[in-house]
Formats: structure tokens, sequence, C-alpha cells
């Protein structure tokens, strides 16, 4: 059940290369750990897809159609959410305004607070979190500002969910938290793709792993199939001796 694919993409910046023939395949329900230095092209790869970035080359197919999205909007249309390593969410507001922002149930020219508030608790409720969608996001703490940005996902019925070092500010009880809605997320068909470099983390809430160094596709492992070492060899194309003498 593939996805999303992408094949031998090419993306370059004055000076950079910053993708050179990258490839990566989703399957549905699948939390797929792209991995990689820092530089490496993560999220430059994740903007290409979703419209942000105009690629130099190579194709993208979406449930096997030739697409072209030229803006995060039409991304999001077909179903592919973004959450980038800094949140795009409005502290001022709350949290049911940031999740509805810019689609908020009306009544004739007004918008209809209670219907909001109401589509809102069924979202919240649906990732299992306990917030209330009056309070304000700038109130709330990174763990459920992540959960927020996740719900705005779920709101706009995405199939593909990208988190962008998802985890960088959370603590390790949040990190817990997301890797529980993630298992989730995945039984619900939900393919996920998580970026990270963090190895105890690919290795708890991944099934597979695409490498990436310097722009290059170095290859796809099943997690399963593979180890730290490995890993951290792909990442950085050398063998680092054991930890463990
Ligand atoms: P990662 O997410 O793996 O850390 P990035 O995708 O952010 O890596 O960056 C890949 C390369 O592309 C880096 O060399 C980075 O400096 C360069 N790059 C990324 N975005 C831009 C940009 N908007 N303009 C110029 N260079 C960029
Ligand atoms: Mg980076
Ligand atoms: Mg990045």
């Amino acid at each position: 059940n593939l996805i999303l694919e992408m094949k031998d993409i090419v993306k370059t910046f004055p000076g950079v290369r910053a993708l050179d023939g990258v490839n990566l395949k989703l399957y549905k329900g699948e939390v797929h750990a792209l991995l990689g230095e820092n530089g490496a092209g993560k999220s430059t790869l994740m903007k290409v897809m979703n419209g942000i970035y105009k690629r130099d080359g190579g194709e993208i197919y979406l449930n096997g159609k030739k697409v072209e999205f030229k803006n995060p909007k039409e991304a999001q249309e077909a179903g592919l959410a973004i959450i980038h390593q800094e949140l795009e969410l409005v502290p001022e507001l709350t949290v049911a305004e940031n999740i509805f922002l810019g689609r908020e149930p009306r009544k004739g020219f007004l918008v209809d607070f209670k219907e909001l508030i109401k589509r809102t608790q069924e979202v919240i409720d649906r990732l299992g979190v306990d917030i209330d969608p009056r309070s304000k996001v700038g109130d709330l703490n990174i763990g459920n500002q992540q959960m927020i940005e996740i719900a705005k996902a779920l709101s706009q019925n995405s199939n593909v969910i990208i988190m962008d070092e998802p985890t960088s500010s959370l603590t390790p009880t949040e990190i817990d938290i997301l890797a529980n809605l993630i298992d989730r997320l995945k039984k619900k068909g939900i393919a996920i793709v998580f970026i990270s470099h963090r190895m105890e983390e690919i290795f708890e809430i991944c099934d597979k792993v695409t490498v990436l160094r310097d722009g290059k596709y170095i290859g796809e492992v099943k997690v399963e199939d593979t180890n730290e070492d490995e890993l951290i060899n792909m990442m950085v194309g050398r063998k680092l001796e054991s930890r463990f003498p």
C-alpha cells in the first residue's frame, strides 16, 4: 500500500546541492524515520515534497499518481501535513482558533464559537490528551503545543504526517506521550515521517529508516533488520569503534 513515493529528487540552492538524487517510499500505516546529520537534507526533502521549495529534478507520486504541489496548501488538501521544527502556532490565540485557523465554522459572517469548541474537543479527544480548547496556546507547554499541531493535521484529514525533529524540545515524559500517539495514528493507517537523529527514538518508534548523507540517498532499511552501528555508519560514512569494549 504505497502512499507516497519520491524518486531521484534534486534540489540546489546557490552553492549547495542540498538533495542529489534522493528517494523515499512511504507505505500506509508505517512510521518512517528520515535520518541524517545536521545539513544532510532532511528538512529540504520534506519542503520539496509539500511545495514550499521548487525542486530541480525528480518525481513525486501520491497513490500512484504523479503530483505537483505548488504550495503547502495544495499538499495539505491532498492529505499531506508537515509539522515543522519551528512550530507555526499563534500564541495569542486559543487552541480552538489555532486548530481551525482560516477554516472556522461560521454562522453567516460570524464565527460559530459553540461549534468551533465542539469540533476542537472532538479532535482533542481523538488524540487522547487533556487540553482545554479555550486555553491560550502561548500558555501551553511545548509538549502540548506539539499536540495542537498534530490536532491541526488530524482535523484536516491528513493521511501523511511529517514530523520534523518533533522531540527536540520535549521532556522524556512528553516523548513517551508522543510515541504512544504515533502508535495510535499508525494503527489508523496514517503514515508518518519521523525526522530525527536520535537512535534510541528511532528504534523505539519507527518501522523503517531512510538515511541521507550530504544530500545523497544512502539507503532504506527496516528497523528490525539493522542496529545502531550500521545506522551510524550509513549516516556518517565510517565505522565507529564499538562503545562496549
Ligand atoms: P537537515 O534538515 O538535514 O538538517 P537541511 O535540509 O536543512 O538539512 O539543509 C540541507 C542543506 O541545504 C544544508 O547545506 C543547508 O545549509 C542548505 N539549505 C537549506 N535550506 C536552504 C535555503 N533556504 N537556502 C540556502 N541553503 C539552504
Ligand atoms: Mg538541521
Ligand atoms: Mg532540518
